[in-house]
């Protein structure tokens, strides 16, 4: 093998897509935004089309265009960002519904793009995209019919957070009285109660096989090449400033991929691949393309060493670059692997 390769198990993200769906009071949607959590729109959302989802979520109207592309008429295409200056042609287009999230948006869809639907964003309390409940009494009259009412949890990956039942509240104190079917959870408030499902549940991270579902089956596998195996004496130091110096004499796997392709160099002090089933600790600093693995206790050089897969998860490599697994798989999705999708 050349080139490093992540693997996709899409019966895996279906399967987690279900099982968030049949934990979901009401219908699942899909949020399929950032190139599906960097594991490929279209074969990602082509998959979970497929197996039922009809509503699906990205962040920008160009996002939107290219999953019309993919998914063809049906689906309804929510855009997170709602009407951005620029957008109109590409929502109708694409037949895209943005989520309006200001007075500004509200005006300017009206204004370019008065005949095409359109949803609303609220804010609830988090204070990053939505309409104030001020700024949604005064324009509520002069939307029609939207096609969805929704807001977000700020800390739902938490479910003890008394954050979620202010916003709860608060949702529910706005959209009183709303015709419009409502949305207020990702997959933090699909595992909450169904008090926070409404109509539509917008499952997210969960359906990618991440934390807070823990239940979820792993959908990443990723492997590097090894490149050379080489001899090192007690005494000699692997990688750049010497971090690594041996204190044995050792055998060192050189493999495909660095920094550049989303390891992060903040993993590497704690980081093992896996050959088979035995670990093989990271030697040295993460180099943009290199990565300095020991494999002094393995019977044979292998061919490859497994960083993503039954052994180490999205979670797992989030802890020790102190971050999420969305941060994970999105960096991944801007590396230099070779995609491969299995089932589906
Ligand atoms: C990203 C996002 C989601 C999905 O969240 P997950 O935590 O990944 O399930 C849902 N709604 C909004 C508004 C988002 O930005």
């Amino acid at each position: 093998m050349a080139q490093a390769e992540l693997i996709v198990d899409l019966d895996a993200l279906v399967a987690n897509w279900r099982a968030l769906s049949d934990r979901s009071a009401s219908e699942a949607g899909a949020v399929v935004k950032a190139d599906a959590y960097g594991l490929g729109l279209a074969p990602v959302a082509t998959a979970l089309a497929r197996a039922g989802a009809r509503r699906f979520f990205v962040a920008e109207a160009e996002e939107g265009a290219a999953l019309r592309a993919a998914l063809g008429a049906g689906p309804e295409i929510f855009v997170f960002n709602g009407h951005m200056a620029g957008d109109a042609d590409t929502i109708r287009a694409a037949d895209l519904v943005p989520l309006l999230n200001s007075p500004e948006q509200v005006a300017r869809h009206l204004e370019a793009a008065p005949e095409a639907p359109c949803g609303v964003q609220l804010d609830s309390g988090m204070n990053r995209l939505g309409l104030e409940p001020a700024d949604w009494a005064e324009v509520r009259p002069r939307l029609a019919a939207p096609r969805l009412v929704m807001s977000h949890l700020a800390c739902a990956d938490d479910a003890d957070h008394p954050m979620n039942a202010r916003q709860l509240a608060a949702f529910r104190a706005m959209t009183e009285g709303v015709d419009a079917p409502r949305s207020l959870a990702a997959t933090g408030g699909v595992l909450m109660d169904p008090g926070f499902h409404f109509d539509l549940t917008r499952p997210g991270i969960g359906v990618y096989g991440g934390l807070p579902f823990a239940e979820a089956r792993p959908v990443v596998t990723l492997r590097l090449p090894v490149i050379q195996t080489r001899e090192v004496v007690a005494g000699e130091s692997v990688g750049y400033g010497m971090t690594w110096i041996a204190e044995r004499d050792a055998r060192i796997a050189t493999v495909a991929g660095g920094y550049g392709d989303g390891l992060h160099r903040i993993m590497g002090p704690h980081l093992a691949f896996h050959a088979g089933e035995t670990p093989c600790p990271v030697r040295g600093r993460i180099s943009m393309d290199l990565i300095g693995v020991e494999v002094t206790h393995l019977d044979a050089p292998p061919e490859t060493l497994e960083l993503l897969g039954a052994h180490q998860g999205v979670d797992d490599l989030a802890a020790h670059a102190g971050t999420i697994g969305y941060e994970i798989l999105t960096a991944l999705g801007q590396g230099r692997y070779a995609r491969r999708y299995t089932g589906g």
